[in-house]
């Protein structure tokens, strides 16, 4: 039978497990959508449908706030998950030509972002290379009003290079596979992939994925076209880029310098692409101009140094402008009101363990850290914590704290992102070995570190690890991340020659995205680092998070071979307990689906008992005792805390509200 929501229990948080069956099952119809639609949690089976309507129901009848946070490893599902939530609150939220505008500008984000921040890893043919969180406003009556997204560090090392059996992101395949002749043509592009020293050859086309139908999805979205068009003539220069190779020219005083060699015209192109003189680009390629109390030098780059600075360039260009798309759709879709009723959805980069893990992986699996963080602290400690304040009888269940890692690599003093940016903006030689170095003697003078190296020690020293390595024991595993390339990354820079000259471009989106090139602004001061920048966002976000009722999605991943109808028992049990979905079902076996004060608890069902209708003169939780013995509720139902009535399970509820209602 179907049930009214029950208004003011506080519930268990709400934690859906979605297993990706890697085929498409008939349960996301729209069929399913009225099934779920307006019903209690709990009265049909799991369902994300089923957490969808729950966190839209409380918000909007109890103008709480949520978020929907989805986590699980790369593969598991989550980036579906976040469409099924979206698209689900799209059916069932208010009609009318507004709203619908607003509601598929909201969904028509999904493909433009996928494209450009997307590609195919050797976990996921369709891998999120960024971190995504998007906070849906509504008003009072539950219709969208609008929305903002916000991006985390995309995984840019991959436009220059990308390890074996994967790809670059998706949106360069699917230009060259889907634009029409003359698009290309006046991007000056070849379809074949294999002109691009940026595009990998072994994993070009990938099995199910039909880049020529996405680029189309793509052009969709709500820009004029000419903005379109110089979002893809970016694009092409990207490419371009990558093509651009150099010689080394011997000076008389013995540097090497490099010189651009042009044997296939691409500068040429590129320049006229961009509206940039060709003799700027070149020397931005062979000189650096280094400044320092009011002098200026020029230094020459050699050979190694200038494919160093293409590749800086067009990986900074290629993050800048998916950001800068980000703010565009933003500013498609953005509401400015202050009193609006917010859903986050949040669908980041799983947690990844690879055979060489480098800056990136310490990066997202940083961000899976937290966000295991924040499950433990709600759902396993804050949980008991209440029903110890409460004095309700309770053994304590035991819950591995991730926190310790997550200080591990962001304590301010000794943590390893704060280690890597002491190092990075260290005078004199740097190089990753003299990181790691850092990294190990601080490991192991550090009074601070040194509980840390004993037996729960997450830093794992060993002699069996590998030249210019560490290791840290994940929550969801051990990683050994090489350090190569992460004093590089971390510092993110790009000669000031070269922004110089992107700013001298005529092509207007080219010159905003460097706004530093401006020699009216030169700025001395050295930015701020990725892992510093990342940080802070992935603090902000938990800070957002943690104003919002939060509802759980864990994604589990049944194999590693991405196909339907094989389930690796071994592997979805490491999920499952690392997750910590273990002690999450105890807590709940053991716990209480629902709580309520006392007063407001008899205030709803007095009437249910001639004893307490129509006033309770006495104390609420005598009037509650009296009112569920009349009822002949089984006393194992019920728990007394000190200020609210706990009740095990739904299904007691129900019957409550049946009864209320007949
Ligand atoms: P990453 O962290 O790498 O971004 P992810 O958790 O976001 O991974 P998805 O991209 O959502 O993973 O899923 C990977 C693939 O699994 C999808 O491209 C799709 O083929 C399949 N898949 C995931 N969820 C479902 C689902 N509910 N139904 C059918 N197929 C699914
Ligand atoms: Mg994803």
């Amino acid at each position: 039978m179907q049930q009214d929501r029950i208004p003011s229990w506080e519930e268990l948080r709400i934690v859906v497990i979605s297993m990706n069956p890697y085929r498409s099952l008939p349960i996301y119809t729209p069929q399913k959508v009225e099934e779920y639609r307006n019903r209690n949690f709990y009265e049909l089976s799991p369902h994300i449908y089923a957490l969808a309507d729950e966190a839209y129901r409380s918000l909007r009848d109890q103008d709480k706030d949520q978020c929907i946070l989805i986590t699980g490893e790369s593969g598991a599902g989550k980036t579906e998950a976040s469409k099924l939530v979206m698209s689900y609150v799209a059916a069932v939220c208010g009609k009318g030509q507004e709203v619908n505008k607003v509601k598929e500008q909201l969904l028509q984000s999904n493909p433009v972002l996928e494209a450009f921040g997307n590609a195919k890893t050797m976990r996921n043919d369709n891998s999120s290379r960024f971190g995504k969180y998007m906070d849906i406003e509504f008003d009072f009556k539950g219709d969208p009003l609008g929305g903002v997204i916000s991006n985390y560090l995309l995984e840019k090392s991959r436009v220059c290079k990308q390890p074996r059996g994967e790809r670059n992101f998706h949106i360069f395949y699917q230009l060259l596979s889907g634009a029409s002749d003359d698009t290309l043509m006046k991007l000056k592009l070849d379809r074949d992939f294999s002109k691009y020293n940026y595009l990998s050859l072994d994993s070009a086309n990938v099995n199910g994925l039909d880049d020529a139908a996405s680029f189309r999805t793509v052009r969709i979205v709500g820009f004029m076209e000419a903005e379109v068009q110089s979002v893809l003539e970016l694009v092409a220069a990207v490419l371009k880029l990558g093509n651009i190779e150099f010689k080394p020219e011997s000076r008389v005083n013995g540097f090497d310098e490099s010189r651009v060699k042009d044997k296939n015209g691409e500068t040429i192109e590129m320049c006229e692409l961009l509206g940039i003189e060709q003799s700027v680009l070149e020397r931005a390629f062979s000189y650096r101009t280094v400044e320092a109390k009011m002098e200026k030098m020029s230094t020459t780059l050699n050979v190694a140094q200038a494919y160093y600075a293409r590749d800086a360039l067009a990986k900074n260009l290629y993050s800048r402008l998916f950001s800068w798309l980000v703010t565009r759709i933003n500013e498609s879709i953005k509401v400015g009101l202050l009193f609006g009723l917010v859903m986050g959805v949040l669908d980041i980069y799983g947690f990844e363990i690879f055979e060489d893990n480098s800056f990136e992986q310490f990066i997202i699996n940083y961000c899976n850290e937290k966000l295991q963080q924040i499950f433990i602290e709600l759902t396993l400690r804050e949980e008991q914590e209440e029903y110890i304040r409460e004095d309700i009888e309770w053994t304590n269940i035991e819950y591995f704290n991730n926190a310790v890692i997550c200080d591990l690599i962001e304590n301010n003093q000794n943590g390893i992102l704060a280690m890597l940016d002491e190092e990075c903006l260290r005078p004199g030689t740097v190089t990753d070995d003299t990181f790691l170095d850092k990294l190990n003697t601080i490991c192991a003078e550090h009074q601070h570190f040194e509980s840390r190296l004993n037996k729960n020690s997450k830093f794992l020293t060993d002699h069996s690890l590998p030249h210019s390595c560490f290791r840290i024991q994940h929550y969801a595993g051990k990683v050994l991340y090489r350090v190569e390339g992460f004093v590089d990354k971390n510092n993110d820079l790009l000669y000031r020659d070269l922004s110089q000259a992107m700013y001298k471009a005529t092509h207007s989106l080219m010159r905003q995205l460097f706004p530093e090139g401006n020699p009216a602004k030169v700025n001395l001061k050295r930015p701020p680092t990725a892992g510093f920048q990342f940080k802070a966002s992935v603090g902000v976000l938990m800070k957002n998070l943690q104003t919002k009722n939060p509802n759980y999605i864990r994604c589990i991943k049944p194999n590693d071979k991405k196909v339907a109808h094989i389930f690796t028992d071994s592997l979805v049990c490491h999920q499952v307990r690392y997750l910590g979905l273990v002690e999450n079902v105890r807590v709940r076996r053991a716990g209480y689906a629902f709580r309520q004060p006392y007063e407001s608890c008899l205030e709803r069902y007095k009437m249910l008992c001639k004893k307490t209708w129509p006033h309770w003169r006495g104390p609420a939780r005598d009037g509650v005792e009296v009112l569920l013995t009349d009822c002949s509720v089984p006393t194992e139902e019920f728990a007394y805390g000190r200020s609210k009535i706990f009740i095990r399970n739904p299904r007691t509820l129900f019957t409550l509200e049946e009864r209320r209602r007949a």
